[in-house]
């Protein structure tokens, strides 16, 4: 093992050798690494601060970025009141004693302005290296999830949130992945579409993850800095598999809301998204974490965020720094061309820029908020209250 450290030591100071070298000066070959064009282009720039309309982000995630720190918590409210977000979701809300705790941080001061939604507790109180322990293993543990989702609907809570390790990292007590749609799980969707509350569901992950990473991968510079965001190889499924699996479980139970998080994270393919929308009526989306994507293709974007407005929600994946949200309204607000979605340089996802989709205003309500107050309990009233308060 440490000869194997010793090796990877070795290779780190390599590729920084040859990152060095590799800088496209005197005629020298250019590292992807230390590539970092400006561009010339020069059109017309709308640097928006704030939303045109109230929003609802029904996609962040305060616990897991902010802890339970109460200062962090006021600037996160005092960026969203700059921003115009009415309302933001958090999706770390958990079952049980840590949703009490999650509930008390963020409603002690900021009821009307945070909903929160449960996760699954899928190991309990197994330990994590023996499935055959795990919580979700033993007999009952849907029904007992469900009652844990009756008592926390009864405390306010307004949905659920399903992680990615459900398809990519859970396991049974055989060895193989769990499935995602495994009917052990029924009733636990069954409750929510009997609650009424959505499911926002992160399955797989963008296509390039399940892709070698090498010289034809677009997304090879983030994949080099992340080597373990990738899903490529035997001992996964394969991204249709993991996407087909999600889609029989919400045709399986369509008294139940689904929200495909991350554009049901097929944003690099927006007709098969559509054919989705039109085959799954209590299917939604929302663009966490994919202006990235959705900007590349503005006609198509535009397109399908008009074509299918009653469907879409409005979602970022933060709390993030601030000059990411004001991406995010030059995205859905302006016909700015060749901006950068991502305050971070390189940007994040794959060094290209984004152009804006300039939404018509009747568009931009439902996705900025008239959707989310149709579908997610405590939305309406909390939106409401916050237009009376900035009227
Ligand atoms: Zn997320």
């Amino acid at each position: 093992m440490d000869e194997e450290a010793d090796k990877r030591e070795q290779n780190a100071t390599r590729n920084e050798n040859a990152d060095c070298v590799l800088d496209g000066r005197d005629g020298r070959e250019l590292s992807v690494r230390v590539f970092d064009p400006r561009t010339q282009i020069k059109t017309a720039s709308t640097p928006l601060t704030h939303a045109k309309f109230p929003v609802v982000d029904v996609h962040t995630h305060v616990f897991y970025r902010l802890r339970h720190n109460e200062k962090a918590l006021d600037d996160l409210v005092a960026m969203m009141d700059r921003n115009r977000i009415a309302v933001c979701t958090s999706l770390d809300g958990k079952l049980g004693g840590q949703l009490e705790e999650h509930l008390d941080h963020l409603w002690k001061r900021y009821r009307d302005r945070f909903i929160v939604y449960a996760n699954i507790d899928w190991r309990g109180d197994g330990s994590s290296d023996d499935p055959s322990t795990w919580a979700c293993h033993q007999q009952g543990f849907a029904e007992r999830t469900a009652e844990g989702l009756r008592s926390a609907v009864k405390r306010g809570v307004s949905g659920l949130k399903i992680f990615k390790r459900f398809g990519l990292g859970y396991r049974n007590p055989d060895g193989s992945l769990v499935k995602i749609d495994d009917p052990r799980w029924d009733p636990i969707w069954a409750v929510c579409g009997e609650l009424g509350i959505p499911v926002i569901i992160h399955t797989a992950d963008p296509a390039a993850f399940f892709e070698p990473i090498d010289a034809t991968n677009e997304r090879w510079e983030e994949l080099s800095r992340h080597p373990d965001w990738s899903f490529y190889g035997d001992e996964y499924p394969s991204r249709e598999e993991l996407l087909d699996a999600r889609n029989r479980v919400i045709a399986r139970h369509p008294k139940t809301q689904f929200i495909g998080a991350h554009i049901a994270n097929n944003s690099e393919d927006l007709r098969t998204v559509s054919q989705w929308l039109e085959r799954y009526p209590n299917l939604w989306v929302e663009p966490a974490s994919r202006i990235s994507e959705l900007g590349r293709q503005p006609y198509s974007s535009r397109d399908f965020m008009i074509r299918y407005a009653d469907r879409i929600l409005f979602g970022t994946d933060g709390p993030w720094p601030e000059k990411r949200l004001h991406f995010y309204w030059r995205f859905f607000e302006t016909r700015d061309e060749y901006f950068d979605y991502s305050e971070k340089s390189p940007p994040p996802q794959g060094l290209w820029h984004i152009y804006g989709i300039d939404l018509p205003d009747e568009v931009l309500k439902k996705i900025y908020f008239e959707n989310a107050a149709r579908l997610i309990p405590g939305v309406k009233s909390r939106v409401e209250k916050f237009r009376k308060s900035i009227e």
